[in-house]
This record gives structure tokens, sequence and C-alpha cells, in this order.
């Protein structure tokens, strides 16, 4: 079946063939990627087993049905989710921007090359950004309004449901970085991210289906232990003794990181996956503020010290559970305000989305809470800390995370300071507001369940890998280390992706790395550079 073929009722075809099979010959072609890895189908032991029926990939991997009763038992789950989802008291948080979405798209495709999943499959049907959100309107119209079952083609409803409908729609869910570019060139503002989210929210509330990493190792780990990388407080306060310890060898200086300051102006909260994997991210926050005589504190407390919320990919209620915890830590230890660490989707969920879970009349509500990134530029810019750029003299490019630019429009702090601290600096193409995805938004840079991290490295995080060698296409010699700037902890867990698969370290000298790093690195009171080029990952 050729890709331009497949039908919305292709979705509940009862064999287990996938409806596309990716080739690299067919995707979009990225200049200067050299040979790539091949595509692996699934090993017979997962297709055995488990549900490959969309694509090939699995991002949940669903057990395949034992009997009728369990596939009629994941129809009937899905109806009384998607009831629910549509309902006024169920979904209050979400059901006006479901029904805008559902009732104006006027089918143009305006879309459609604004995705960058899209384009860099080579522009499979099913993954089109109103394919799956075509089938939701159809699904709901079909089955909750009048007329849907009796005149199902005259109303818009005509399509299939039976549980093979239910299983490739809940994968074609994660299959969307939640990123927003689709919705930002339509021109109805129709946004199918809130399509993708909300069919997840279905399938994760209603039925318990979701992937692990976000919700059984994620989201519940995160409220049982304290963090959704399973760091208890006393680890945390371990992990903090580290840093404290990595600063004095990178910097000769000796800073204690203040814990719990009762008063302090700003609670700082990170990403605990940098506590994990890029401590030397919290470090340089800690030896910048330090310097620059920001009053702050970092929360000790059970949740307080992990910014990460992944309820914000499909899950109202865990959302309000984990961002409560931090309001509320917030509060009693009487900040002014709160700044989100490096973290798009954390800063996305604390200035943004709280507002919508707790409503205004909350007295939580009526905290500030800030992305890191003016911050930086304040203190760049007040020139109280001494910065010598000719510290950064490699070429650097600049990916913005689509939670803090797009969503929330922080574009030009950012650039202000890379210009101020890098000399070698330049633009991806798109960028700022218009730029793409990392590919591992949404939870899809902690995705390795089966064989998604193939589906990841090959079709989502592809339009990246190509902007990043477009961007140091006059200096790709290995002769020069370049440093792409991530601000943000999961866009860094896609670039760590990006230069394993590809090479990219070993071919090019790229690596990545945080902007306060970059800024670290640029202070003139620094005995030796804060920052090692290094790629900081494996393929
Ligand atoms: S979502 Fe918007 S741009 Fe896409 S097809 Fe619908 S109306 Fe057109
Ligand atoms: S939100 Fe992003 S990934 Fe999802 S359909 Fe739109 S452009 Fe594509």
């Amino acid at each position: 079946m050729g890709k331009k073929d497949i039908t919305f009722n292709d979705m509940a075809r009862l064999d287990d063939e996938p409806l596309i099979s990716l080739r690299i010959e067919e995707l979009m072609s990225v200049p200067n990627l050299g040979v790539e890895p091949p595509i692996q189908p699934p090993p017979e032991k997962w297709s055995a087993n488990y549900d490959f029926s969309l694509d090939g990939h699995a991002a949940i991997g669903l057990p395949k049905p034992k009997n009728e009763e369990e596939k009629a038992r994941l129809v009937r789950g899905f109806l009384s989710g998607l009831g629910k989802l549509f309902d006024p008291q169920n979904n209050w948080t979400f059901l006006k921007l479901l029904k805008l979405t559902t009732d104006y798209c006027m089918r143009c495709q305006t879309c459609s090359e604004a995705c960058h999943v899209y384009m860099a499959s080579g522009q499979q049907e099913i993954y089109r950004p109103t394919f799956r959100s075509e089938i939701l309107r159809r699904l709901y119209k079909r089955y909750y309004t009048p007329g849907g079952k009796l005149l199902k083609s005259l109303v818009g409803a005509d399509i299939d449901l039976n549980y093979k409908m239910v299983v490739r729609l809940v994968e074609s869910a994660y299959r969307c970085n939640m990123c927003r570019r689709c919705a930002q060139v339509c021109p109805m503002a129709v946004d199918n991210m809130v399509i993708a989210r909300e069919i997840r929210k279905l399938f994760n509330q209603e039925m318990g289906i979701g992937p692990t990493p976000l919700f059984g190792k994620g989201t519940r780990n995160h409220l049982k232990t304290g963090s959704s990388t399973g760091m208890s407080p006393a680890g945390f306060k371990e992990t903090i003794e580290f840093i404290e310890d990595d600063i004095g060898d990178r910097t000769g200086k000796k800073i204690k990181i203040p814990l719990d300051k009762k008063g302090a102006d700003i609670l700082l909260i990170h990403n605990a996956g940098e506590y994990l994997s890029w401590p030397e991210n919290p470090g340089a926050f800690a030896v910048l503020f330090d310097a620059a005589g920001i009053n702050y504190t970092l929360s000790s407390e059970h949740i307080g010290y992990d910014g990460v919320n992944y309820g914000l990919f499909c899950d109202d209620a865990e959302l309000a559970r984990i961002a409560l915890k931090h309001l509320v830590i917030a509060k009693q230890l009487g900040v002014r305000k709160v700044v989100i660490g490096e973290c798009g989707h954390a800063t996305k969920t604390y200035c943004v989305i709280t507002d919508r879970v707790f409503p205004g009349d909350l007295s939580i509500s009526d905290l500030p809470r800030e992305s890191c990134l003016p911050l930086f530029w304040e203190i760049v810019k007040s020139g109280v800390v001494k910065l010598d750029p000719s510290r950064n003299n490699f070429p650097t490019t600049l990916h913005d995370s689509c939670n803090i630019a797009r969503l929330m429009g922080i574009v030009r702090p950012q650039r202000y300071v890379t210009r101020a601290i890098s000399p070698k600096f330049r633009e991806m193409t798109p960028n700022g507001a218009n730029n793409y995805c990392c590919g591992g938004g949404s939870g899809f840079a902690i995705m390795n369940d089966f064989n998604f991290a193939q589906w990841r490295k090959k079709v989502s995080e592809r339009m990246k890998t190509k902007q990043i060698l477009e961007a140091f296409k006059d200096c790709l010699d290995p002769g020069t280390e370049k440093y792409v700037i991530a601000a943000c902890s999961n866009c860094k867990g896609a670039m760590r992706d990006i230069i394993g698969h590809y090479k990219l370290w070993d071919k090019y000298r790229i690596t990545y790395g945080g902007l306060v790093e970059l800024i670290v690195n640029a202070m003139v009171d620094l005995p030796k550079p804060f920052l090692e080029l290094e790629f900081m990952g494996s393929e």
C-alpha cells in the first residue's frame, strides 16, 4: 500500500501488518549525514506478543489481547473515556481547547508542511497533523452526536471502531511531539497538539495505558519517591554535596548551595534529570548565582527538588498533584517567586498550565513563576559578573525549546546572552518561535521501551539533525569543536541521541550542553575553563 493511500479506516484493519514500513531512502534526506545505521524490524519475540501494527514501532507496546473479552474491554474503555473527554464535568480543564480543535478545522492542510514528523518521515499520511485528529473527531461524532450512528457518512462520522483502531490510535498519539508548530501556521488557530494530548489523557486516566517511562517510572515514581528519577530527598542532598565538590574541582571556589532557605527571593527548581545526567548544569547555576549575589534557594523536600511534571503530557490529576506540591513548598518557604531552571516542559507547566489546573481564586496561583532565561540576561546585562567572550571562542548554535520559545514567546533573552558571550554564534534556520522541535518533546526523550528510540532517532529527531548540520556547514572539519546550546533538559536528551546515533562528535566534533555552562565558561575569574568540550553520551 502506498503511503498516500492509507485511509482512516485502515487504522481498524484486523491484521498485524504495520500500516507503513519506514525505509531510510524514503525519509527526508539530510546533507552531510553520511551512511546511517539501518532501520531494524522489531524482533520476533516482541511482535509475537505486543502490538506493532501502526508503523512497526511501539511507544507503549500493548500486549495483544488474548480473547474477545479483552478486545471488547479495550473498545468499551475507549468509548467511556471518549465520552468523558467531551463532558464539561469530567474535562473542565481542556474541553474548550479540544472543542475548538475538533469543530473548526477546515482541512486545508496548511499545517502538514509545518510538522517535522510528517516532513521527516517522507510525508507519511499517518503522521499528518490532522490524521489522528480527524479520527477522534469522527469517532466522537459517530458515538456521541445525534444522527452519528444512522447518518454517519452524512454527518462526517464515517469510521470503524474495533480494538485495532483503539490500539493504533493510542500509539499514534505518541507520534506527535506536542510542539505546536502546526498550530502556529493554522489559519483557524486549531491546535492538533491538544488532540494528541487528550487522546493520551483518555488512555492514561481512563484505562491506565501509557508509556511506562512517563507514567510507571515517571509521574508515579515522582509522587512516591520524590523524583521522577527515583532520587529520594536524602539522595538529593548527597548529590548536592557531590556538585559542591565538583564546583571546587572546576573553579577552585568553595560554594555552599542553599537548601530550604526561608525568605529567599527565589525558589529555583531544576529538572532532576540534570542532577543525574548533567550535574554541571545545576553546578553552573550555583556558580553564576553566587557571583551575581542572587538570594535563592533550592528545596530538599519530597518532590520540591524535581521540576519534572510528566502529567503535562497526558494526565491532569497527576499534573495537578505535583504542581500543587511545588507551589505549596514555595509558599511555605516564603519566596518572592519561583524560577524554573533549564527545562522547557517544567517552565510551561508552572508558568502557563498550572493556571489552567488551579483557577485564579486559589491563593497559590498568585505566586510569580518565571523561566531562568530572562534572569540570565539581567545578570549578563548588569555587568555584575565579569565575562570574557573570547573564552568561548568556538562555533555555537542555539536550539530553542518549543515550550519556552513558541508557547511562551521567550525568544530574545537567550539570544542576547548568547551573542554577548559567544563570538562565533550562528542561528539555526528557522529559529525562535518558528523553531523545529528537537524530536524529544512531550516525553519522547526518555521513552526507550521496545524500539521507540529507533523511531525517535530516525523520524522525530531528523529535522533537528538537519538543522544542526546546516548551522555548522561552514566549519564541519573535525579540527574545530562545536557546541549546540540547548537550555532544556529534555532537549539535551535529544541532542545526546542525535549526536550519538549519527556519530556527529566522531565525525565533526559537534557536542551540546546548556546555556548557563557557557555563561560560566566566560567568567574571567575562573582559573580554567568550566566547560570541557567532549561528548556526554553514547550511541
Ligand atoms: S488544523 Fe488548521 S491548518 Fe491544519 S488542516 Fe485544519 S484548519 Fe488547516
Ligand atoms: S504538535 Fe508538532 S509534532 Fe504534533 S502534529 Fe503538530 S507540528 Fe507535528
